[in-house]
This record gives C-alpha cells, structure tokens and sequence, in this order.
C-alpha cells in the first residue's frame, strides 16, 4: 500500500527539499516513508540529510549501462528510508532519468508514502516527470503573485498527466506579507486545501548548514511547527502497491526539452 507525493515548484529554491524531509519526518511517526532525491540534475538533498559523503546515489541506479541496485543507494536515516542522489554533471550525463519509473515502481514496495523531490517544473519537460509518476502533488509557493502563477502552472502540467494536488505549502511567509490575500487567492485558484503556512525561520537555514533535517535539527522552532502541522493535515491515500507499481513501469516519460 503506497501514496507517491511529488513535491515541486515551478521555479528552485521555494524550500521543496527542505519540505521534502520535514513532510518525510512529520509523517515517518505514522507510516514508512521513503523520500528520494528525484531532482537529478540539481541535486541537493544529500546535503541536507547528512549524505554528502555516500559512495553510492541514485546516479548509480539510473545509468544506463551497469546500474546498481537501489537497495544500495538507499539508506535509514532520521527514521525513513532516503535516496540521495550524487551532484557530478558526469554523474548526471550517465544517468538516464526514464530509469525512474522503475526505481520508483521498486520503492513502492516498502512503503506507505512515496515523498519525490522534484526539480522545478518549469525548467524542461523532463522535469516534470516525478509530476507525472505521482499519485498526488504537493506544490511548494513563496507566498507572491508571480510564485503563486508559477504553482498554478504546476497545477496545470500535473492535471495534464491526470495527478491530482494533495495541497499547496506556502513556504518562507514573512511577518509582513499579507497571506490572508494570497490564501484567498489560492483557495479560489488551486484544486486542494492549503496545507500550512512554514514561516521564514533562520533555523531553517541552520539545519541545512548542520546536514540536518529540519525537524531532527530544530524540531521546536517555528517552521519544524508549521511544516508538522501540514503533514498533519495530509490524508495519504496508500493506493495497492503493485497497481502503483504498474502505473510507474508505463507512464510516459516527458521529452527532453
Ligand atoms: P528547493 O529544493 O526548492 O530548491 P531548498 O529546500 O533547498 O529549496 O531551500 C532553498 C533555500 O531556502 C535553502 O537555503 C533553505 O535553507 C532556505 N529555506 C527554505 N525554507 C525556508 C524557510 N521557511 N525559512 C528560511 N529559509 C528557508
Ligand atoms: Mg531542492
């Protein structure tokens, strides 16, 4: 029994990574979680969870000639099973990203919920692949107009492939901004609830400088709060895994841009 939750943005740097853990660790306390590093060509959730001196990555499942199993590139940390994947631009040519349907039908198996860390949709069709594999989509927006139209086009791409929003995360919400309005406006425009509302939190900022997750680094600090609250607020579907698993193995894979 599984859920694949993609978490994505339009545009990199809304938090997605930093969602990913903190939504991986709130929700580790009720089910198996496995998260995976699905942004191959900018890679960064290595760092974020200890991982930046593992040998072996997801870069290694996905090439093209002699993969590794994923069994080896995944490891227990932080209570969920994570796979991390390798930085190198040579690692990154070698890989052949279609490969992640089947990594990702593999995975299905040992878990409850699936947490893909996606690249920013925007950038070419092939990034919205993890998009495509999920069952649902977490969009992560800074709380602005230009982010919000971002998300909507998210939104969009995943509707295209017939994947539903799970919700909407608005990260990084300054003391100043007016998310009453935005809130208004996203609950008009988004085809799901509004999961939480992660204030802009410095500690934020630390746990990443630590390797640390979030919530295993500050788990008491304002953001750790508001990212717990939405993974609270999340109702995981765990679907039949081998269903799941099917549907991986023949999605479509988006062409290169
Ligand atoms: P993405 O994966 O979308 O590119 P990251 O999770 O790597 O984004 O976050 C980008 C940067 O923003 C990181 O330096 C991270 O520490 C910082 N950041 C993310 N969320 C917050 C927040 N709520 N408050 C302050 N800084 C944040
Ligand atoms: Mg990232």
């Amino acid at each position: 029994m599984v859920e694949a939750l993609a978490v994505a943005s339009g545009k990199g740097g809304t938090g997605k990574t930093t969602a990913t853990l903190a939504l991986g660790m709130a929700l580790a306390d009720r089910y198996d979680v496995t998260v995976i590093d699905a942004d191959t060509g900018m890679a960064n959730l290595l760092f974020h969870a200890g991982l930046a001196d593992v040998e072996t990555t997801l870069h290694d499942v996905l090439l093209t000639e002699d993969p590794v199993p994923v069994g080896a590139a995944t490891y227990e940390r932080f209570g969920m099973r994570v796979v991390p994947c390798g930085t190198s631009l040579a690692g990154f040519e070698a890989a052949d990203p279609g490969r992640l349907r089947d990594v990702v039908a593999e995975l299905a198996d040992d878990a409850d919920v699936l947490l893909l860390d996606s690249p920013a949709a925007l950038d070419s069709k092939q990034a919205v692949l993890p998009v495509v594999l999920a069952d649902r989509v977490i969009v992560v927006v800074q709380p602005t107009v230009p982010a919000l139209s971002d998300g909507l086009k998210v939104q969009e791409y995943a509707a295209a492939y017939g994947t539903d929003l799970a919700g909407v995360l608005f990260n990084r919400v300054r003391e100043d901004e007016p998310v009453e309005r935005i809130a208004s406006k996203a609950s008009r425009y988004f085809e799901g609830p509004t999961l939480g509302h992660v204030p802009e939190d410095d500690a934020t900022r630390a746990a990443r400088q630590a390797g640390e997750p979030l919530l295993a680094h500050a788990p008491e600090s304002p953001a750790a709060r508001a990212f717990g609250q939405a993974a609270a607020g999340l109702d995981v579907r765990p679907g039949d895994g081998d269903r799941v698993a099917d549907r991986f193995r023949s999605a479509v894979v988006p062409d290169r841009p």
